[in-house]
């Protein structure tokens, strides 16, 4: 990952030089601050920096007005400093001087941002080709010790392969056990009509692998599981992965090993043993299947959107779509033109924003300066974090002064409100019979905020109806609500996932013989950091509970910050020779008092919202409730007081090592 050529600035240098043309013309079609702060960087020049700064409202490409005189000597400034610097090579600096980065951050998002972020950003952005993250020993372990040593990851998704890229970069064995045939875990079991996401994409992907050729801001499911191929083969990643297994079981033992058993395709069992678990299984993988009386009884096909079966015809046939969140909102407007009739069963409204950059593609010129113009694609990617993210954090925390309480949380999200109502009138506004039902009324943020998928204009559809009713019951061929029925040929169930019963169906059983599901139980998952469990030494989960990010942001920004924690936990581990890494009791509560009281003002408790954050005792077991720097803080360093750090009576390394490398259970 270090020095990758392709962000190579000299690289892109030499490149966009000699082709001056194709430069010039690329650039005319690139947004402009992140062009600006190509130039910046590239010479230290801040006096058109000062000169934008007063046309940059936000940090969203379409959020600034720099007058095109100004565009014009922007891009031309940048086009002769990088034919300058291909006529006279030197050296370029490794990142701006102190002072101009935090300027440069400030400008090119548009507001003073809190001086904390500069670090993150440092480390998000790939400055000058260089990743930040890249793992480094303190004192190399020899290498009979890593040799003897065996990580075992469950799930080849986002999360298992960013954790694999970084064993592998430490030269710490690893095997990744995916239960499907191929990788990508959500991305690739999602695969529903018009399946995407809604985080922008050059955002949405890891820090150490910048995509410079995504086709659209905020890319469609192929396009993401195509990258997540490109970087399992990129990264050597797949020659550990043993596909079509599954880890049903696994079980800690006092020499500080785990005892795990899989299942494969085939039904043959397998035990094996490991040094190290680390599951990275997602929370959004176990369907939620409603327990509705009569569906099983239902004649015609029925689904999950993450089970879609596409050998189903759905062209001109009756279908029902229970569920309106986010894969509903994608599911429905696609199907809608093909089906014959589409009736949606909505329990709640969400809130959904329309977005500009949503279904638009990246202008060639853009994505040709992702690729050549130095520095374009991490000052990109910066302005992506603290728009999709930070920027607006601090407005979903409740004011308990404000005396609208029930229907927003602050003067912000009132705006929110406003503004979201405004949208939902300006598109079903004339249809009285609708609006009622689809103008919720909870604060806007409390379940998580969709972009418009065209959904509005669906609801218009002759063929579109939305029944905001309880589904009482499915009968062989219709889905009965609130007494009258609704014939259909087809059920999508767009039910969403159990996120609150994480980690199931695995059976993992930690020191005192005591189960995850039994410190657990069915919805109250709790974590050291969101990673580590007391009782559960060498144990690590990734997207654990608390981690979630609800409000914006990316997934994989919280991955990367878990992983880089496990990280230090291993070097840790296997730079003192201990046998077992166990978080304290103590510490654990700490963290937990602390997320929960952070929690305790955030739009998710609000009494009047449902979410899949919140559990029944009204805790939300999912979210991480700070801003993604403050969860990079809580993961940055392993603070070892925090562990009981062992060695077991039975440490005889040699013993443990033939045992983990025989895989003896
Ligand atoms: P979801 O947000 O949990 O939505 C599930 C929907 O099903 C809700 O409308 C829920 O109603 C409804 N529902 C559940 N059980 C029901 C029942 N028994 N009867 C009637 N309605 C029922 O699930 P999702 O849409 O799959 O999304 C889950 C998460 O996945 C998202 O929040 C997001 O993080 C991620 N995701 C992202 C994207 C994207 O990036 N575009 C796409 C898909 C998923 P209530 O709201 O009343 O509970």
């Amino acid at each position: 990952m270090q020095n990758d050529p392709r962000h190579d600035p000299y690289r892109q240098i030499a490149y966009a030089a000699a082709h001056a043309d194709e430069f010039s013309a690329a650039i005319a079609g690139a947004d402009i601050v992140p062009l600006l702060m190509s130039y910046v960087q590239l010479t230290g020049d801040t006096s058109l920096l000062d000169e934008a700064a007063p046309h940059i409202k936000g940090a969203w490409n379409y959020m600034q007005t720099i007058p095109t005189t100004l565009q014009n000597r922007i891009r031309a400034a940048l086009v002769q400093a990088v034919l300058d610097f291909a006529e006279r090579p030197r050296e370029l600096p490794a990142e701006p001087a102190a002072g101009d980065f935090k300027k440069m951050i400030d400008v090119a998002v548009g507001e003073t941002v809190p001086p904390e972020y500069v670090q993150v950003f440092r480390e998000e952005m790939l400055i000058a080709g260089r990743d930040a993250r890249t793992f480094s020993w303190r004192k190399r372990p020899a290498e009979t010790t890593l040799a003897a040593f065996k990580v075992m990851i469950v799930g080849a998704g986002f999360s298992g392969l960013a954790m694999a890229v970084r064993l592998q970069e430490a030269g710490i064995p690893y095997v990744i056990v995916e239960k499907n045939a191929e990788v990508g875990g959500t991305w690739l079991e999602n695969n529903y009509p018009d399946c995407g996401v809604d985080t922008p994409c050059h955002f949405f992907s890891y820090s150490f692998e910048p995509n410079p050729d995504w086709t659209r801001y905020f890319a469609k499911r192929d396009e993401i599981l195509g990258y997540i191929l490109h970087c399992a083969k990129k990264y050597d990643v797949r020659r550990h992965i043993r596909f079509q297994e599954e880890v049903t079981a696994a079980e800690y033992q006092a020499d500080g090993t785990w005892a795990v058993r899989t299942r494969r395709a085939d039904g043959t069992e397998a035990n094996e043993t490991v040094n190290v678990l680390v599951t990275a299984v997602g929370a959004l993988n176990r369907p939620a299947i409603p327990r509705i009386p009569g569906l099983k009884d239902f004649k015609g096909p029925w689904f999950h959107t993450a089970q879609w079966d596409s050998k189903v015809p759905i062209k001109g046939r009756n279908v029902a779509m229970i569920g309106t969140g986010a894969s509903g909102m994608q599911t429905g407007p696609a199907i809608a033109p093909q089906v014959g009739k589409l009736t949606i069963f909505q329990r709640s409204p969400h809130w959904a924003m329309k977005h500009p950059l949503y279904h638009q593609e990246v202008s060639t010129g853009a994505r040709w300066a992702m690729r050549n113009v130095p520095y374009y694609a991490s000052w990109y990617r910066l302005t992506l974090f603290w728009a999709a993210s930070e920027a607006f954090h601090w407005t979903l925390k409740i004011d308990p002064a404000w005396p609208h309480p029930k229907r927003s949380l602050n003067a912000m999200n009132e705006k929110w409100r406003e503004d979201l109502t405004a949208y939902i009138m300006s598109k079903v506004g004339h249809r009285k019979d609708l609006l009622p039902k689809v103008i919720p009324d909870y604060p806007p943020f409390g379940k998580r905020m969709l972009r418009d998928n065209n959904w509005y204009d669906m609801l218009l559809r002759d063929n579109v109806e939305l029944v905001a009713a309880h589904v009482e019951r499915v009968e062989a061929d219709a889905v009965v609500a609130d007494g009258k029925r609704y014939p259909a040929d087809v059920i999508v169930l767009a039910t969403g996932f159990q996120t609150k019963r994480m980690l199931s169906p695995m059976h993992i059983v930690g020191a005192a013989g005591r189960s995850i599901r039994e410190l657990w139980g069915d919805e109250d998952p709790r974590a050291h950091r969101g990673v580590t469990v007391p009782g559960f030494p060498n144990f690590y989960v990734i997207y654990g509970p608390n981690t979630n990010l609800a409000h914006g942001g990316s997934a994989i920004f919280q991955t990367e910050c878990q992983v880089n924690y496990i990280m230090k936990a291993l070097r840790e581990q296997l730079e003192s020779g201990w046998d077992a890494v166990e978080v304290r009791q103590e510490a654990f509560q700490q963290f937990n008092d602390r997320v929960d009281g952070m929690l305790a003002n955030m739009v998710w408790t609000h009494p009047g919202v449902t979410n899949w954050y919140k559990n029944s005792a009204g805790r939300i077991a999912l979210n991480w409730p700070g801003r993604l720097v403050d969860y990079r803080d809580v993961t940055a360093e392993f603070d070892p007081a925090e562990y009981h750090l062992t060695r077991t009576p039975q440490s005889d390394t040699r013993a443990v090592a033939r045992k983990v490398s025989s895989g003896a259970p």
